[in-house]
């Protein structure tokens, strides 16, 4: 279980395990690949966190 947690909140690309870049605003905060394996956006407001994972 705290394995699962941890990788959750590592900033890191499933794929090429490079760091995600980080955007915030004041909409949603986006967590990308720099090569476009994965995405994520979190709209905290709204509670909700889209997942774009190109890896599957
Ligand atoms: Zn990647």
């Amino acid at each position: 279980m705290f394995n699962v947690l941890k990788t959750l909140f590592e900033n890191k690309c499933p794929l090429c395990n490079e760091k995600l870049h980080v955007h915030n605003d004041a909409l949603c905060a986006t967590k990308a690949c720099s090569q476009c394996h994965y995405k994520e956006e979190s709209y905290g407001s709204l509670g909700v966190r889209i997942v774009y994972d190109t890896t599957k």
